[in-house]
């Protein structure tokens, strides 16, 4: 029987496809039963076999018994046929990528279809991903959620791949490389309308990890203020359309964060309120929800 009740038993099950997430970040993320099941199946099918190999110096209970194979974007659909074979022949394969969870803007999906359609049994191992880390921390309210990946590299496509996004309802969710991030925040601004809020999440579980909420006409700023603002690996979230606060909301707000680290929330209210020229019940509101942001 398999041990899914159990999350340390070393439990795989003969013919299983495991697709095993990994730590973006920081190794402490690797769950009881990743490492469970990376130390127990007969075959390893990794992304980038040294990056994987590097995971298992470092996460050092995880010792594994399997043969390694490397399934990266160029080869996956011949790996397929031969993770199936292995599969067929009883033996048990973890999938994993370089980070996070396969399959997700990484190599791993045409495998588990081809061990789909072989009959074969595939089993999730959750645990880390970008997308849903950043939106955990993002307190935007997340009802509808798209989940976009990586926008196309060249200025035109990634443009036009930004304008069918325009009327998408709920939160944009992108991937994006330091090496592109300015060209990105840039062409979003213009095609998504700068009052939408976004949120910046860079580094997320390591070392310099940090989580910026702006408008997207403020982003440029941002990133320009600090290279370090321009380093590491980003999520960028876009904010629902209909839910882009009026442009005296963002002043309110920014006045009410200086005055509600002095004051109570009733007087940092009633003097926003005042600077701002704005409804002081209006201004009390807005300071309950960031107070308990
Ligand atoms: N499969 C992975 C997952 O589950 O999140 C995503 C792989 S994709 C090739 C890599 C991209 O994920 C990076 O370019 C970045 O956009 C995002 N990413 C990965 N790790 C991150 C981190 N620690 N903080 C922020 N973004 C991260």
């Amino acid at each position: 029987m398999h041990g899914r009740d159990d999350p340390v038993r070393l439990a795989v099950e003969a013919g299983g496809l495991y697709v095993v997430a990994t730590p973006i970040g920081n190794l402490g993320d690797l769950s009881p039963r990743a490492r469970a099941v990376l130390g127990a199946v007969d075959w390893i099918a990794a992304e980038d076999t040294r990056v994987t190999r590097k995971l298992f110096a470092h996460a050092n209970d995880v010792v594994p018994r399997g043969r390694m194979l490397a399934l990266h974007a160029h080869n996956e659909r011949a790996q397929g046929e031969r993770i199936v074979a292995l599969l067929q022949s009883g033996a048990t394969v973890a999938l994993v990528s370089d980070a996070g969870t396969p399959a997700i803007s990484d190599p791993g999906a045409a495998v588990v279809h081809a061990a789909r359609d072989a009959g074969g049994k595939v089993f999730a191992v959750p645990g880390p991903n970008a997308a849903i880390a950043a939106l955990s921390v993002s307190g935007l309210a997340l009802d509808t959620f798209t989940f976009c990946g990586f926008l196309p590299s060249t200025g035109s496509a990634r443009r036009s791949a930004i304008e069918t996004l325009r009327g998408a309802p709920g939160a944009l969710v992108f991937y994006e490389s330091p090496h592109r991030v300015v060209e990105c925040i840039d062409d979003l601004c213009n095609g998504l309308g700068g009052a939408r809020p976004v949120v910046i999440a860079r580094e997320l579980t390591k070392l310099f990890e940090s989580v910026h909420r702006c408008r997207l006409d403020e982003a440029a700023a941002w990133l320009a203020a600090d290279a370090d603002h321009r380093r590491g690996e980003f999520v960028l979230i876009v904010d629902a359309p209909g839910q882009a606060p009026a442009a005296a909301d963002i002043e309110t707000e920014r006045v009410l964060v200086e005055l509600l680290a002095e004051l109570p929330v009733s007087r940092a209210a009633h003097v926003a309120a005042r600077v701002c020229g704005v409804d002081r019940a209006h201004a009390y509101r807005l300071a309950l929800a960031l107070k308990k942001r």
